[in-house]
């Protein structure tokens, strides 16, 4: 089949490959001219395991295009996926004007019958949104070409999309027509991924849209719950880790997605909560709910830094702190609102520097602070270790979770260890001489 899809990111690019993958023709539209070329010299603008390969095997034969050009784009594909950004707006709602874009555009240019996707995160009512700035859009055209909005909510994890995209849990469609024209295509595009057993989940746009919602901030509550046990674990002299293992056995309960930290991050979680907090709040309901999860999880981000002044103090003036791990999580190079952000923020202004090394986000933290003293980029794990006062981890990166302790204990000023994200055994840590801080596990052991 032949798709458009609008919005090369982390949603757009990872589905595109994927569709061109099992055989569909897919053009991909950004306005990003930057990305385009890069894409087409076989530059992969984000790391995400397995995607490399996918994209320059799917270009090289010809099932994957990349454009600027809205026009030819929009004629390739009866299927118009809209997988562009919904940053939240000042206020914390999800900002639809890259969405309603790309609506306007698609008018202006179709001259056949389109089914319009939304696979972007957007709150309930945007499906209507978008389909009214298109019927505008074609009136002054004086146009009547038919077209239909479908709502797709993408499920990806960052660090596993192509997996997830190959492989999809679920395929959630909504829409609010019954008719084979809207129907069959999405089945048929949809085909190869729903051999196994049917993975689709058909519902109305409303429903599909607040899935999508729902879903996120149900993760981001099991988070904060976590991190509130773990806070309550430190105050009662209990172990967090042997609690999490407590419950997880139940099976009700489960062992995914309970483990406590230093708070979630990403372009999704923090984002997702705030804008349905704020649907909620411009209908007149009060999320009490998601309102503890924003604040617990805003409060775990300073978790670090507050371990941190205990042991050293307020003033961290000619100290320097280690730091492993800057994406927000394992796998990928993204660091929105990343919880190593606040760390390295915060020690700044105590007037602290950071060593700070990353498998995979190393460009990136240089692209969002610049140049600076307090910050040297280093190579490896071990070389930002040199001469600092402490260890401080922020992401469970498969490579931090058995390092050399004798490497660390040598290069380290002190052998103090703050740890984030639980990843290691304390008594086997006492026992090698290390002061060790990790995250409702007592507060010195
Ligand atoms: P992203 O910021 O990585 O990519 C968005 C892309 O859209 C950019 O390349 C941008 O240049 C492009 N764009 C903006 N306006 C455009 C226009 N008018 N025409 C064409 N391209 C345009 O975003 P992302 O992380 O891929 O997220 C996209 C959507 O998917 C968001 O709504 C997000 O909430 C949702 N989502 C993201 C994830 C994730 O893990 N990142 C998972 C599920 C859902």
């Amino acid at each position: 089949m032949k798709v458009t899809v609008f919005g090369i990111g982390y949603v757009g690019l990872v589905q595109a490959a994927v569709l061109a993958e099992v055989g569909h023709d897919v053009m991909c539209i950004d306005v990003d001219e930057h990305k385009v070329e890069n894409l087409k010299k076989g530059n992969i603008p984000i790391f995400e395991p397995g995607l490399a390969p996918l994209v320059q095997q799917n270009y090289e034969a010809g099932r994957l295009h990349f454009t600027t050009d809205a026009k030819a784009g929009i004629a390739h594909g009866t299927i118009q996926f809209i997988a562009v950004g919904t940053p939240p707006d000042e206020d914390g709602s999800a900002d639809l004007q890259y969405v309603t874009a790309v609506a306007r555009t698609i008018a202006e240019h179709m001259t056949d019958r389109k089914v319009v996707v939304d696979k972007s995160t957007v709150p309930v009512g945007t499906a209507d949104k978008v389909r009214q700035v298109m019927a505008t859009t074609l009136e002054k055209r004086g146009s009547n070409v038919p077209f239909d909005v479908v709502s797709n909510p993408e499920f990806l994890k960052e660090g596993a999309a192509v997996a997830d995209c190959m492989r999809p849990e679920r395929i959630v469609i909504g829409s609010d027509s019954d008719s084979k024209e809207v129907i069959e295509p999405i089945r048929e595009l949809y085909e190869p991924f729903n051999r196994n057993h049917d993975r689709m989940i058909m519902m109305d746009i409303r429903s599909a849209e607040l899935t999508k919602y729902a879903a996120n901030c149900m993760l981001a509550t099991k988070i904060s719950f976590m991190n509130e046990m773990s806070n309550l674990a430190e105050m009662l002299g209990a172990d967090i880790e042997k609690v999490r293992q407590g419950i997880g056995s139940d099976s009700r309960i489960g062992y995914h997605f309970i483990y406590p930290g230093c708070g979630y991050g990403g372009s999704c979680f923090p984002k997702d909560v705030q804008a349905l907090i704020r649907t909620a709040e411009h209908i007149g309901y009060q999320p009490k709910l998601l309102q503890a999860v924003e604040q617990v999880n805003y409060q775990q981000k300073y978790k670090l830094n507050r371990l941190i002044s205990d042991y050293f103090g307020e003033d961290l003036k000619g100290k320097t702190f280690s730091l492993w791990g800057l994406a927000f999580k394992p796998n990928t190079d993204d660091m929105r609102e990343a919880s190593s952000r606040v760390l390295m923020e915060q020690l700044w202004q105590a007037g602290a520097t950071v060593q700070a090394y990353d498998p995979e986000a190393m460009h990136e933290v240089q692209r969002i602070y610049g140049q600076r003293d307090d910050l040297k980029v280093m190579d490896t794990k071990e070389a930002a270790l040199q001469g600092a006062d402490a260890l401080v981890i922020c992401t469970e990166w498969q490579s931090f979770r058995a390092p050399d302790f004798d490497i660390i204990k040598g290069a380290l000023k002190q052998p103090v260890i703050f740890d984030g994200r639980n990843l290691f055994d304390p008594e086997r840590l006492k026992n090698r001489g290390f002061t060790y801080y990790a995250i409702g596990r007592g507060s010195s052991i």
